[in-house]
């Protein structure tokens, strides 16, 4: 069957000018010559023109002057509905029911239009919402004008008059930038355009070419607002087009991006002030397909920074601590502050005895029967009124070590020497420590009340070690003291006053807060506590940090006598409570500005320890491990296990098997344990192919069988040595033997002649050594090699030879090369392989 259609529809266009149905006649043909006429029905789209809002009014008048009731708007769109179920019956009842209907709506919505006006003047936000409902109703009434429209006699329905509603929720989508321009009651083809995709609707131009059009904002005269409302969002929106496209050079605002290691690409945004996909796209233009959440490195950071016409600044990783306020302070904002003190000295020497000597003092002078409480350092103050903080950590271990971490917490060093035992080993070192930090001196000749104390045995000694006293003519200020009984203290105490003072110390109070952590540990009860030596600012409760790998807020300080205060100035030490982990002595506070940073910096020094961790050789994670596993790609490993009788044993054991190999061969311990072998330890080591070494203890039975089975070798040792020797042979075993090169001969090329079937033949004479034919070569033109391979041949006038003297004639030909001239130099070499141990 086939369907030949009979344009039967020309001229039979019925007057429909709104939307409607065409009616055309298609033949259909059959077989056998059979044919038969189908009337088909065209659905048109329908055209709504609209009036004048007086007109519409006059309209609805006509049409009976009522209102019409929602109830009855309902009634008749069932009315309608039946229609459309009855096609067959398309009653002029219909027909004027449509037509009263369209009028009566019409003046409806036209009223409410002009009430709505009233009200858009009013309020511009309410307009927008009456017209989304007009909108809601429009789609309502279309739908049933399409139902109602399809029958041909609705065709006659006059569409001049104004469908307001139509206009209105046109102008609701002319609001949200989608207009609707509906044709002009003349206009025979139905149009319907969508003016915002040609972005001109309230243009002149297009008003001209379409004169013939009757336009929404025309028809509700109310041109002037619509297209203002239109305009206004259009500039609206070009503007932040403008701002967020940033593509225009003259508003471009250079930045100094600062570009870390590795960046995410919003992040990267972000420090650029571009959009996201802004740089997305850039990002893929260089061939990068990378969202939003992806890292990118440096180098292509730099260079989408520059696409963008910015600076780009390479910073470090470490750009996520530069919250940390590093800022000097200018001169006026410095305000005094105590010094810190640390007593250093031999063992036995009285260290402690003084610091508690000196702390009694105080106590007792102070504040009488008060509380002693051992934070780690405690601030006194002197007679005359000086403020003096000891760090009640005895011995430069502490010292140093703290100042290994970065914490110079300490201004005047008290060396401590027992008059009775003068200068000792500690003492020197003590001495070295000081000198080594900058930090002055002053000798406390202690025990000064026992019988045989020499004081001047001790200045004499201290010569020695270039601490010059000022009995001595020096300018190390130096006092007699006995902590026992207390003798000298005074003196002790106003000496260090003096010496701070000439020492000039000061530090800004006024600023966030930065100190060291003097002691640290994990209180039961309160959690993490450390100690903290404030050194610049104020700490104050509430105050967030960062301290090493911790952060915290403080939720409480508390200061040397175990009172709680608010804040801690410069040179004050206090107990820190509001951790969230332990920090070690020596990690330094930081006050930052909130707790988002604080975490960030904790994690990212945290994660820099790990690595460094997973860098000493204890790869913790499988990425690391991979990677380590990239790197030593060519180091040949011995892996092997290790279980001792003793933790100590198996700990010494993997300490000298770390050190035995080179850059080639490493030994690496896989495991190690306490304890018999078990059949655990064979799976492992059959795995990894590894040995297992018993150091003074044995296989239990099934791993035994297990180890014959899978052929595991298991070594059991009694000495450490033994086992040393024995893993440093088999790692050796393991050396790629070392290849040397020795020296031969020479021979100079005199002529070069070109033979059939072998090539460039070079005349040579040896010139030193001999030339021998399993020889490697080298071709030196000017001593420059320019080549170097084999020989493909060496001859003796015609013979093919294994060895030329040298002061000979020969011929020589290299192997896949033949750019040899007159004059050039052979450097003939042979290799050797030497077996290299450990
Ligand atoms: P540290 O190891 O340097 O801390 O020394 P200590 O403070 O523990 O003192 C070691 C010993 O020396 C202790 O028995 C003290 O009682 C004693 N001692 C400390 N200072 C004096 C002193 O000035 N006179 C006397 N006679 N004994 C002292």
């Amino acid at each position: 069957m086939s369907d030949t259609k009979d344009t039967t529809d020309k001229g039979k266009t019925l007057g429909l000018r709104g939307g409607g149905t065409e009616t055309s006649h298609v033949r259909q043909s059959f077989s056998h010559g059979r044919t038969k006429s189908v009337t088909v029905e065209r659905k048109r789209k329908r055209v709504v023109v609209p009036k004048k809002p007086g007109a519409a009014g006059s309209a609805g008048g006509a049409a009976g002057g009522r209102n019409l009731s929602d109830s009855e708007l309902e009634r008749r769109m069932k009315a309608v509905q039946a229609a459309k179920a009855v096609e067959a019956e398309r009653s002029e009842r219909m027909r004027a029911e449509e037509k009263a209907h369209e009028e009566e709506m019409a003046r409806l919505r036209a009223e409410k239009e002009a009430a709505e006006r009233e009200e858009r003047e009013r309020e511009i936000a309410r307009q927008r919402k009456e017209a989304e409902e007009a909108e809601r109703a429009q789609a309502e009434q279309a739908e049933k004008a399409r139902s109602a429209e399809r029958p041909k006699a609705a065709a006659k329905a006059k569409t001049e008059a104004i469908d307001p509603a139509t206009a209105q929720a046109a102008a609701a989508r002319l609001e949200a930038g989608k207009t609707i321009t509906p044709a002009g009651a003349k206009t025979k083809a139905p149009e319907r355009t969508d003016d915002d995709r040609r972005g001109k609707a309230g243009k002149a131009g297009d008003d001209r070419r379409r004169s013939g059009k009757l336009t929404i904002s025309q028809a509700t005269g109310e041109d002037g607002r619509q297209r203002s409302v239109a305009a206004m969002r259009r500039r609206q929106e070009r503007e932040k087009r403008k701002m967020m496209g940033s593509n225009e050079p003259r508003e471009k605002v250079v930045r100094e991006v600062r570009v870390p290691e590795a960046i995410i690409v919003s992040e990267l945004a972000n420090r650029m002030a571009e959009r996201v996909a802004a740089v997305v796209k850039a990002l893929m233009q260089m061939g990068i397909m990378a969202t939003q959440n992806q890292t990118i490195d440096a180098d292509t950071a730099e260079l989408i920074v520059e696409e963008f016409g910015h600076k780009s600044v390479r910073v470090s990783d470490a750009d996520v601590e530069d919250v940390i306020e590093t800022a000097k302070d200018s001169a006026e904002d410095m305000k005094p502050r105590a010094p810190i003190i640390t007593i250093m000295g031999h063992v036995d020497h009285g260290k402690t005895s003084l610091l508690d000597a000196i702390r009694k003092t105080n106590v007792v002078s102070g504040e009488a029967g008060g509380i002693t409480q051992h934070i780690g350092a405690y601030q006194i103050t002197t007679d005359s009124g000086a403020k003096l903080t000891f760090l009640d950590t005895p011995g430069h271990a502490a010292f140093t070590s703290m100042r290994a971490r970065g914490a110079q917490v300490t201004d005047i060093v008290i060396l401590v020497v027992a008059a009775d035992d003068s200068v000792m080993p500690q003492t020197i070192e003590a001495i070295n420590h000081a000198k080594a930090a900058g930090v002055p001196m002053i000798v406390a000749i202690n025990k000064i009340d026992k019988p045989g104390a020499d004081s001047n045995r001790v200045r004499t000694a201290l010569l020695q070690h270039e601490v010059v006293v000022e009995a001595m003519g020096g300018d190390v200020l130096d006092v007699e003291v006995s902590a026992l009984t207390g003798k000298g203290l005074d003196t002790l105490l106003e000496n260090i006053a003096l010496q701070a003072e000439v020492l000039e110390l000061k530090a800004n109070p006024d600023r966030p807060a930065e100190g060291a952590v003097i002691e640290a540990q994990l209180d039961v009860g309160r959690g993490p506590v450390a100690t903290v030596l404030v050194q610049k600012g104020t700490l104050k409760r509430g105050d967030i940090f960062v301290v090493g790998e911790q952060w915290g807020k403080v939720r409480a300080l508390i200061n040397d006598q175990g009172a709680r205060v608010d804040e801690a100035g410069p040179s004050v030490p206090v107990e820190v409570l509001g951790l969230n982990g332990t920090p070690e002595a020596g990690d330094v506070l930081n006050v930052v500005p909130d707790e988002g940073r604080a975490r960030e910096i904790a994690d990212y020094r945290a994660q820099l320890a790990k690595d460094k961790r997973a860098a000493a050789g204890a790869a913790t994670t499988l990425d690391q491990l991979l990677a380590k596993k990239k790197a030593d790609e060519n180091v040949v490993e011995l892996p092997i296990l290790v279980k001792a009788d003793v933790q100590g044993s198996a700990e010494a054991i993997v300490q000298a098997m770390e050190k035995v190999g080179n850059d080639e061969v490493r030994v690496r311990v896989l495991h190690s344990g306490v304890g018999a072998i078990t059949e655990s330890d064979v799976t492992l080591a059959e795995a990894s192919k590894a040995p297992i070494i018993g150091f003074n203890v044995r296989a239990n039975a099934p791993a035994r069988e297990s180890a014959n089975q899978k052929g595991v070798e298991i070594r059991y040792y009694s000495i450490i040595y033994d086992l040393v020797d024995d893993v440093k042979a088999a790692a050796s075993g393991l050396l790629s033997n070392e290849i040397r090169e020795k020296f031969i001969g020479y021979a100079e090329i005199r002529q070069v002649f070109k033979v059939s079937g072998v090539g460039k033949v070079a005349g040579c004479v040896v010139t030193e050594g001999v030339a021998r034919r399993s020889a490697g070569v080298r071709l030196l033109r000017d001593n420059v090699v320019i080549h170097q391979g084999k020989l493909k041949t060496l001859k003796r006038f015609k013979d093919e030879v294994k060895e030329v003297q040298g002061g000979q004639e020969c011929g020589m030909a290299f192997e896949n090369y033949e750019d040899i001239r007159e004059g050039d130099v052979i450097e003939i070499f042979e290799t050797e392989e030497i077996v290299r141990t450990l």
